[in-house]
């Protein structure tokens, strides 16, 4: 059997290893990604705050040696979900099994004035570019928005404004610097009432302005002020924004998507096409654009391709991810929570505390000794 992943992050790297894990070379994995190499997205805030180099956090592809698994360093230029079918600029592909692991790409420039006028730090440049930009800040009003959801990672504005504040003190700048966090949800982690709360306690602890149920239009550079969609404005010195999400324009060309996203039956994953899936943030499943999730979404193709494969049957998807964030002053979070079709999301929170920081750190270890075969370390 010959399975064509589409993608290799979070998702495309997980089904890759277990399928390789479960049928070694009894399975034919083609995976095409258009990078040289993966980096976790925490590792964007730990590289821009000048915690660790964008050397460091950089995991090429060219170390993913695994039974049955040929990597294609490639762009995917279309897609025929009907026959299973892509073309990238290395060749084409067909496969028994096609899966869209493409993830979600980013819109900077549907934002007027964003690239202008401030700063988004969702992609790998731009956040590694703001190292130096957050090395010669000298204090100010500092503004993290979120432009519109869905966004991936709802934590990570949150944990942003947190570490910013760490950053500010430790530069000896706070006390003249402000921070605001502009969110358009009511609070900063809607399915984790508990999180949520003890985030707007770290809040007002921190004097970082929560600024709910709003999201960044557009910024006046000339006037130094965010547009906010409730048509309010905040005047900024720095601004980190979050920008537009969509879905690559090659999977919405090849007619897979409805309202933006790939829709999925929320337990097989499975999309209107016949042996065709579609995991991870490129997916309209109904969980947050998190590499938790996409990566269980991987684990129950994986299985259900294995399954298949084996002539039994395949257990579904169970909604469930484990979020570490940050807290600052050293300490992590972590949410437990599961989405289940149909009832509202239940989300327990561990921490946060200094000592969860270490699992944080075993979090990303064990993904690269797994999908990489080699010891790394975030701390
Ligand atoms: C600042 C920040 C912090 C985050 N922190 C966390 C966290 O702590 N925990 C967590 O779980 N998630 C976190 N996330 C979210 C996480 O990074 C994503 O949700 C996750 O990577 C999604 O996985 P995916 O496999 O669906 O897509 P991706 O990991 O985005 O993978 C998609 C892949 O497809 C490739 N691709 C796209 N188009 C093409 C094409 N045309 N041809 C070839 N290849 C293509 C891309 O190169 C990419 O490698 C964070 C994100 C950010 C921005």
């Amino acid at each position: 059997m010959r399975v064509v992943v589409l993608g290799a992050g979070f998702a495309g790297l997980e089904l890759s290893t277990r399928l390789s894990e479960e049928l070694g070379d009894d399975v034919e994995v083609i995976l095409v990604d258009k990078s040289e190499g993966f980096v976790f997205g925490f590792s964007k805030l730990d590289v821009m705050f000048g915690r660790t180099t964008a050397e460091a956090v950089f995991h090429p592809y060219r170390d993913l040696v695994k039974p049955g698994v040929q990597f294609v360093q490639a762009a995917v230029q279309s897609i025929d979900p009907a026959n299973k079918r892509v073309e990238t600029d290395a060749g084409s592909f067909e496969g028994d099994v096609l899966v869209v692991a493409l993830g979600a790409d980013l819109d900077p420039g549907a934002t007027p004035g964003l690239l202008e006028g401030g700063h988004e730090f969702y992609t790998e440049a731009a956040a590694f570019a703001l190292r130096d930009v957050l090395a010669a800040f000298d204090g100010g009003r500092v503004v993290i928005g979120v432009t519109r959801p869905p966004f991936k990672c709802p934590p990570a504005p949150s944990e942003t404004a947190l570490m910013m504040h760490d950053f500010l003190v430790a530069k000896g700048v706070r006390d003249r610097s402000e921070i605001a966090l502009v969110m358009p949800f009511p609070v900063p982690i809607p399915p984790s009432p508990d999180a949520s709360k003890a985030l707007l306690a770290a809040f007002a602890d921190h004097g970082i302005t929560w600024m709910p149920e709003r999201g960044v239009r557009e910024l006046d550079p000339a006037r130094r002020v965010a547009v906010l969609t409730d048509d309010s404005e905040v005047a900024y010195d720095l601004f980190l924004g979050v920008p537009v999400h969509v879905a690559p324009a090659v999977v919405v060309e090849s007619g897979l998507t409805v309202d933006g996203w790939i829709p999925v039956d929320p337990s097989t994953l499975a999309t209107s096409y016949a042996d065709v899936y579609a995991v991870g943030d490129v997916t309209s499943v109904g969980t947050p654009k998190a590499g938790v999730f996409s990566e269980g979404q991987a684990k129950a193709v994986a299985d259900a391709i294995v399954a298949r494969h084996r002539g039994a049957d395949a257990a579904g998807y169970d909604g469930r991810g484990l979020c570490y964030f940050e807290f600052g002053d050293g300490k992590i979070g972590k949410v437990d929570v599961q989405f289940r079709p149909g009832q509202p999301p239940v989300g327990e929170l561990s921490g946060p505390s200094v000592d969860l920081a270490a699992d944080k750190a075993a979090f990303g270890a064990e993904r690269v000794r797994r999908w990489f075969g080699r010891e790394w370390s975030n701390v």
